[in-house]
């Protein structure tokens, strides 16, 4: 229902719970977020109101990182339950995702990675993505283009926002007819599935286009079609009031 990304020099936990209160307002079941701190991964999410997941992070602290994604989930698929609450993970822990919309071919690719020994732990659709998206990423070593050739596989609508422990100063998004729009900052990026959650930080933004892959680091932001060809990126300016 409601994403937020954030790679930067602030505390990313802070940016992105920050972000998740923004798009309270949407409604949703259950709220989680991944941080890459220490040189690992860090996730917590619960189901029910953003002050469950606060009361969990306050019992059970995230070390401080730099990047991180959040989610508030509108169940689709799988009851509103804190194992089906995003981000879902890879088995190795080390790649996450958060994910609006539904991957219509999700039961194929479910089946196709059991074949390959994946263990899923939700009844999501989300959570295939996770699965391929580790598996592109060890191929290539690259998030983005991981990313590219995981959506070329996926039917339905999707925003998706991802991290990985080995790629840590990155955040990657993708869209197709489901809305993502970065947020950009000085030295610092933020991506979302709506302006309210950066709004307070910054103005400038990217609309991205659909079908399209964008990488952002602190420094910059690169967008992509589904193939890897590189889009045209067009900054405007926010100006409604928040
Ligand atoms: N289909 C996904 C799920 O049920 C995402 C739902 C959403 O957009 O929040 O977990």
């Amino acid at each position: 229902c409601g994403i937020v990304g954030y790679v930067g020099g602030r505390n990313a936990l802070d940016v992105v719970m920050a972000g998740l209160r923004r798009l309270e307002y949407r409604g949703y079941d259950s709220a989680g977020v991944a941080v890459l701190a220490d040189g690992g991964m860090a996730a917590s999410r619960k189901a029910g109101k953003l002050a469950n997941l606060e009361k969990e992070l306050a019992e059970h602290p995230l070390p401080s990182g730099q990047t991180g994604i959040g989610h508030t989930r509108w169940a689709t698929h799988g009851a509103p339950t804190d194992q089906n609450a995003h981000p879902h993970l890879d088995n190795s822990g080390r790649v996450a995702v958060v994910h609006n919309g539904i991957i219509e071919n999700y039961a194929e690719l479910r089946a196709e990675l059991a074949d390959r020994g994946h263990e899923l732990t939700s009844e999501t659709d989300t959570e295939v993505v996770a699965h391929l998206l580790a598996e592109c990423f060890s191929a290539t070593g690259d998030l983005a283009e991981a990313m590219r050739q995981v959506c070329r596989r996926l039917a339905g609508a999707f925003t998706l926002v991802a991290v990985a422990v080995d790629d840590p100063d990155v955040v990657v998004g993708a869209r197709r007819n489901s809305p993502l729009v970065v947020g950009v900052g000085d030295g610092e990026h933020f991506l979302a599935s709506d302006v309210a959650a950066f709004i307070a930080h910054t103005r400038e933004a990217i609309e991205l286009g659909q079908d399209q892959v964008v990488e952002l680091r602190t420094g910059g932001a690169r967008v992509t079609d589904f193939a890897g060809a590189p889009a045209e990126v067009r900054t405007y300016h926010v100006d409604w009031d928040a």
